[in-house]
């Protein structure tokens, strides 16, 4: 399940790019000014940016550039103005593509959907494994390994690591575990996450005993130490 960051200040606009994000079962947060959407951004979890150049509190250029300090996230780039310089800035950052205002959601949703298969095709041609920690993650693969042993986990249990993975160290709350690992089950009662928080601790425990690398944070949610 994908997750989209919009960065955008027009609400209509905002409004028309979440809603057609979500119409295609992607994930879409929206943040209004550039500094907080940053913020987000470097907190990890995307699969991609959708980036305004005219922000109040500064560019998407700006925003494109510090986050390039740390981060090749794609990003696509929405523009008021068609000129050359813009698209030339624009490129020069490391954006992925950018689309002219008015523009139309679903092709903005097609031109998404086109540059995560790219990444995705890039990363299953390079099969990496990502190391963090005492874990490593082969994302297109969806395989986690806990102290070079390969995990044998069922889906929500995969799911559940790798949210906590994407964000080591972060405390994530129920709803969010939620939202990022039973979206396609909604109905699902709240203690679920902690059933399988339970099992994926029992199957961690079971390579490297010395470890608990799940982190309890009592009345917040989990986090994952790496
Ligand atoms: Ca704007």
């Amino acid at each position: 399940m994908s997750r989209i960051l919009v960065i955008e200040d027009e609400i209509a606009i905002a409004d028309a790019v979440l809603y057609a994000l979500r119409a295609e079962a992607f994930i879409a947060d929206h943040s209004l000014l550039g500094r907080e959407g940053l913020l987000r951004l470097r907190e990890g979890g995307y699969d991609l940016a959708i980036l305004d150049v005219g922000l109040p509190d500064m560019t998407g250029f700006d925003v494109c550039r510090e986050l390039r300090t740390v981060s090749n996230l794609p990003v696509i780039f929405l523009t008021a103005r068609s000129g050359e310089i813009d698209k030339v800035l624009g490129l020069e950052l490391g954006a992925d593509d950018y689309m002219v205002k008015p523009f139309s959601p679903r092709e903005l949703v097609a031109r998404v959907r086109a540059r995560l298969r790219r990444v995705e095709t890039l990363a299953a041609e390079n099969t990496s494994w990502r190391e963090t920690g005492a874990f490593a993650h082969d994302i297109a693969g969806q395989r986690i390994r806990f102290t070079g042993t390969e995990l044998s986990l069922t889906r929500y249990e995969y799911l559940l690591l790798a949210a906590l993975l994407a964000r080591p160290g972060a405390i994530l709350n129920r709803e969010r575990l939620m939202a990022d690992v039973w979206q396609d089950a909604p109905e699902t009662v709240d203690r679920t996450v902690d059933t399988h928080i339970k099992t994926l601790r029992a199957k961690l425990r079971a390579v490297d005993a010395s470890r608990d690398p799940i982190q309890t944070h009592r009345g917040l949610g989990y986090g994952l130490k790496v």
